[in-house]
């Protein structure tokens, strides 16, 4: 998808100095971070640290208090910018799936095809058949979300973002709400797209993904990035302390 200031061979997600604060509580205290296009990066810490409020300021769900965010070169936290447009590109999962319950998964893929990008009731079928393929879900189309496991619900929240065409997606610990046993089939969606070249922003507790899948992790504690690199770094031979007393508690 080609969009105003796009530019080429730029960063998907610019970071810098961002900081966010919710009355005194200061939650995020100054974050540096880029995202290359293609480019997968997960997301580690501790509960509190920040994780969700970083990738919400991302896409501007939350109002950062300081600092700049650029996606797909727009500079999202310049107060002129039509930040409707800005999120039509980037693909949101969170771990509640957040399925419309009284649409069927074809409807709830066609739904925001048809209202944001305005694609005829044809395109906007064929494209989300092709995305629930994707996903291995190509005989669910006609089920509601009732019908589904949660695995498949989470799924069809992947490949409903996926048929909007986004330049990115954003991840928040899309596995967490799951049963044990049905976090592996979500987990092989989101490594067969970061093996499409999909740019990927992560938030997870699934360290196994994360060193298998991911091209950098970054480790977050009390609103700061303790530490980044690959995952052989981070997670295999952290440098913090604090980096080292969390993974501790989640390996
Ligand atoms: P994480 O995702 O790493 O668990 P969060 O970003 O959700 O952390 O939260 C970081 C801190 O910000 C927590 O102390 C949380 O209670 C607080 N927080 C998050 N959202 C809000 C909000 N809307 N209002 C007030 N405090 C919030
Ligand atoms: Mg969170």
């Amino acid at each position: 998808m080609t969009g105003g200031g796009d530019g080429n061979g730029e960063n998907a997600i610019e970071v810098r100095g961002l900081h966010k604060a919710f009355g005194a509580l200061e939650v995020l205290r100054g974050i540096d971070f880029s995202v290359a296009r293609g480019e997968v990066v997960c997301v580690i810490g501790p509960s509190g640290s920040g994780k969700s409020t970083l990738l919400r300021c991302v896409n501007l769900l939350e109002e950062p208090t300081a600092g700049r965010i650029t996606v797909a070169g727009t500079e999202v936290t310049d107060p002129e910018v039509d930040i409707d447009r800005v999120r039509r590109r980037i693909g949101m999962v969170f771990q509640s799936f957040n399925l419309f319950p009284h649409l069927t998964a074809l409807e709830n893929l066609t739904i925001a095809q048809r209202r944001v990008l305005r694609r005829d009731r044809p395109t906007a079928a064929r494209i989300a058949r092709d995305q629930l393929a994707r996903v291995g879900l190509g005989d669910k189309e006609a089920a509601y979300p009732a019908q589904l496991s949660g695995g498949q619900q989470q799924r069809v929240a992947i490949a409903r973002a996926l048929a909007m065409d986004p330049e990115l997606m954003l991840f928040d610990e899309p596995t967490s709400a799951l049963d044990p046993e049905l976090v592996g089939d979500v987990l092989a969606v989101m490594r067969a797209l970061a093996r499409d070249g999909m740019t990927m922003l992560v938030v997870t507790h699934e360290m196994g993904f994360a060193r298998e899948v991911a091209d950098r992790v970054v480790f977050m504690d009390g609103g700061l990035v303790v530490e980044e690199g690959t995952p052989g770094q981070v997670v295999g031979a952290p440098r913090h302390e604090r980096t080292r007393a969390f993974l501790s508690r989640v390996l």
